[in-house]
């Protein structure tokens, strides 16, 4: 279908929630809007800050706490609206939302749930698309806010739904390519809408993926994410300050670094990008002179170790039983109870008598603590003994041709001495090996990896 509609040169800027935190964020990143002619369309995240005090409203806060959630998200918007020429046009719809969130949160303190979670936290991406479409006609461009919740229609799996791609294309075409010809359109990332009109939300930083659906739903050229680093870096600068800048890295890389945690992509964004082969750049909203990086399907000479990736809060799930030795059907019957409470398994290494398993439990919007709910853990008790250890952190080193190269292990392994590796994953793969470690280690072990592989 993608290949018969012609590409536009048009392109989807997209957003994150820093680069529309303040009044000056919102300027500049209209400085890169109103820089590119090509750009039509933008997504935006919440102004930073934002999505989080509303996921604690969500998860039902005491009245005191309640109140001063409420007052800073409050003193966030203002800190904008107060700033705009001509507030009177937005102010009221602005406070129409802050009144429903106010409402929301009191019946998310009595009773909370997925559903109320995602239509409260959608407030904070409506509210700063109306910003921004009005700093957008301040600077004389013509601007119109669009609802994308009228084209993302997405299954009801609240906190985490999946967008419905084929619905998603022909709404899009229809509701919003004849809108593109007209003015720029400001529209939100991250949300979405079920069969029955409910909110939901496509998990924490969905607004990349939304950007990239929207790419693809529109045959745009390229998907650019403007966020507050000038690109993708062999590991995360905040970690290793000496990480350095990758000026052209092919989907697949990009993807697994995003799979793997590297928090400057949303996992899905890419998915979109290597279907309809939809080039993603990603580069700073506070430096757009200083370049960035370009995903795009190929490169030349990929290097052997290309980055690292850091995934915190992971749980390791043990399953031992002697039952399992010489025996038929152990590991069948582990993945359908798995299936069965929705669990998706992430890294697994078996021995004759275990299993030692992860599960991804990042990027939902929803406040449960863990998937490992009681119904599954006594279903799983049933079958054998199980230990569940929380607080690990997985580290995944990103490359080419990993496990057809000699000398990786010692290479990785070598410098891990002081460390205690929980787990190892390597050969499934040829462009990861994956090991969780304490999670009070994983900075520590990044930075010797990094300093090892990559400085
Ligand atoms: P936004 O709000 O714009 O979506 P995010 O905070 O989600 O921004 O993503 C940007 C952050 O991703 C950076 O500030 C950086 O700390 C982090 N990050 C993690 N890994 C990488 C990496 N390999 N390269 C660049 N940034 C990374
Ligand atoms: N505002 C949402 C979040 O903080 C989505 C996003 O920023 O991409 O997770
Ligand atoms: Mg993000």
């Amino acid at each position: 279908m993608n290949q018969a509609a012609p590409q536009s040169s048009h392109v989807v800027a997209k957003f994150g929630g820093t680069s529309v935190a303040d009044f000056e964020a919102m300027n500049r990143s209209a400085d890169v809007v109103l820089g590119n002619p090509d750009v039509r369309l933008v997504v935006l995240s919440a102004s930073a800050g934002v999505t989080n005090l509303l996921v604690a409203l969500a998860a039902g806060s005491e009245s005191e706490q309640r109140s001063y959630q409420l007052d800073e998200i409050r003193r966030i918007q203002y800190a904008i609206l107060d700033r705009l020429d001509n507030p009177s046009v937005v102010r009221e719809e602005i406070d129409r939302m802050l009144e429903n969130i106010a409402m929301l949160s009191e019946a998310a303190a009595l009773a909370t749930s997925t559903a109320l979670t995602d239509e409260l936290v959608s407030h904070g991406e409506l509210m700063s698309t109306l910003l921004f479409v009005e700093i957008l006609r301040q600077r004389q461009a013509q601007a119109e806010w669009f609802d994308v919740r009228k084209v993302m229609h997405t299954d009801d799996h609240f906190g985490r739904a999946t967008p419905d791609g084929a619905v998603l294309k022909e709404l899009a075409q229809t509701l919003l390519q004849p809108r593109l010809q007209a003015s720029l359109v400001v529209t939100q990332g991250f949300i979405g809408s079920e069969a029955k009109g409910r909110t939901t939300t496509l998990g924490r930083g969905g607004s990349d993926y939304t950007a990239a659906l929207l790419g693809e739903a529109l045959n745009l050229s390229r998907v650019d994410i403007w966020t507050d680093v000038p690109g993708i870096y062999t590991t995360d600068p905040r970690v290793v300050p000496a990480a350095k800048r990758i000026d052209k890295i092919a989907f697949e890389e990009a993807a697994e670094m995003a799979t793997f945690g590297a928090k400057v992509l949303h996992p899905a964004t890419l998915l979109p990008a290597v279907r309809s082969d939809i080039p993603v750049f990603v580069g700073s909203s506070k430096d757009p002179a200083a370049g960035g990086t370009l995903v795009c399907n190929t490169t030349e000479n990929p290097p052997l170790f290309r980055a690292l990736a850091l995934r915190r809060k992971q749980t390791l799930l043990t399953l031992h039983s002697l039952n399992m030795l010489h025996t038929r059907g152990f590991l069948a019957e582990v993945f359908s109870i798995l299936a069965r409470h929705d669990i998706s398994v992430d890294l697994i290494t078996t021995s004759e008598v275990s299993i030692a398993l992860t599960m991804d439990t990042t990027g939902t919007t929803s406040s449960g603590r863990s998937l490992l709910t009681t119904a599954l853990l006594t279903e799983l008790s049933s079958l054998c003994r199980v230990e569940v250890e929380e607080d690990l952190a997985l580290i995944a080193l990103i490359g080419n041709k990993l496990s057809r190269a000699c000398g990786v292990g010692k290479e990785v392994f070598g410098v891990m001495d002081p460390f205690n590796i929980r787990m190892i994953c390597y050969g499934a793969s040829n462009y990861n090996l994956c090991f969780l470690v304490p999670g009070a280690d994983a900075e520590q072990v990044v930075r010797t990896l990094h300093r090892n592989l990559f400085e």
